[in-house]
């Protein structure tokens, strides 16, 4: 399955991703993870999407462009993806419609995660993160780890996002409203959108994903 998974910052896309990726048996593809990589990493590619994501704005469409292209050719991809945080504006959908055609394949879904905005700032400003997997989130009063700043999961040291302080959380739904919320419209014209509520426990929104994605392959299998 070819997947895309919009929403906004806080929607807990990068949660629900790695479930469906592993129910799916299909890579999950983040930008933002991609870019936090390059960053960590020292890259050039990082130096320059640093700014931008401090900021809360988009980096470039060239950069990133090219980078989802490049991990989209990798050979786990060839059967399916889930991408999550690509496209974020509508240039991006359409660069990744030209590609999706000149490789012969199409989106299966796009699936909208919903989510009120009081609900996204609060859970952002809690949230908390393992530096050795970004899908092993916490949240300081939602989701407390057992032993502060330390991930239940695997030991890792839990950390705040540079970008998830409260100024920067509201340039990133400013941008999400005005950038990627159009691309949501650009899919529906291709029947491709299904809506659910991200809102309830993390099994619940999966299970609901899996029925709206038309399988009924439960969180829990
Ligand atoms: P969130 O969905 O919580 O905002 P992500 O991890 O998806 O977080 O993205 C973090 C940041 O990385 C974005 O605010 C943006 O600066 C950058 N980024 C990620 N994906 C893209 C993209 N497709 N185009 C441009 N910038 C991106």
């Amino acid at each position: 399955m070819r997947i895309v998974l919009v929403g906004p910052p806080g929607a807990g896309k990068g949660t629900q991703a790695a479930y469906l990726a592993k129910i799916l048996t299909i890579p999950h593809i983040s930008t933002g993870d991609l870019f936090r990589a390059n960053i960590s990493q020292g890259t050039e590619l990082g130096k320059t999407a640093k700014s931008y994501m401090d900021a809360g704005n988009l980096v470039p469409d060239e950069v990133t462009i090219a980078m989802a292209r490049d991990r989209m050719a990798q050979p786990d991809a060839e059967k399916g993806f889930l991408l999550d945080g690509f496209p974020r504006n509508v240039s991006q959908a359409v660069a990744l419609d030209e590609a999706l055609k000149a490789d012969g394949v199409k989106l299966d879904a796009v699936l909208d995660l919903e989510v009120p905005e009081d609900e996204v700032v609060k859970r952002i400003a809690g949230r908390r993160i393992c530096r050795n997997d970004s899908a092993h989130v916490f949240h300081v009063t939602y989701s407390p780890p057992e032993q502060d700043g330390v991930c239940d999961v695997c030991g890792g040291e839990l950390y705040q996002r540079n970008d998830d302080s409260e100024d920067t959380v509201r340039t990133r739904l400013e941008v999400y409203h005005t950038q990627t919320e159009p691309i949501i419209d650009h899919y529906r014209g291709q029947g491709l959108v299904v809506t659910i509520s991200a809102l309830g426990k993390v099994t619940d929104v999966t299970d609901r994903a899996m029925e709206a994605l038309g399988s009924d392959r439960a969180a829990s299998a």
